[in-house]
């Protein structure tokens, strides 16, 4: 069985952005989507776990708890800035 290195922030940040995007108010697109990822992830501590693929779920799903404030926290300031200073033109919205 192969086994991973892997940063459960990034998905456990990616899993909480689907779920509160309607919240954030901002822009969705690819661009503005990235910025605001990584924004939270550059402000959050990288949790590296070695597991297998099938684990993987399993183990977000018991982190996120743990973590969801936190995350919700930076991704809402990531959003406050993006939508401030988007990286692309907005003249056409
Ligand atoms: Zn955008």
């Amino acid at each position: 069985m192969s086994v991973l290195v892997k940063n459960l922030m990034e998905d456990m940040v990616e899993r909480k952005f689907r779920q509160i995007v309607p919240q954030l108010n901002c822009c969705t697109c690819d661009i503005c989507k990235t910025d605001i990822m990584c924004y939270a992830l550059n402000r959050l501590k990288p949790k590296y776990v070695a597991t297998s693929q099938g684990e993987l779920l399993s183990r977000i799903d018991s982190l996120s708890s743990t973590f969801e404030i936190a995350i919700m926290t930076e991704l809402t300031a990531g959003a406050e800035i993006v939508r401030k200073n988007p990286r692309h033109n907005t003249s056409t919205e």
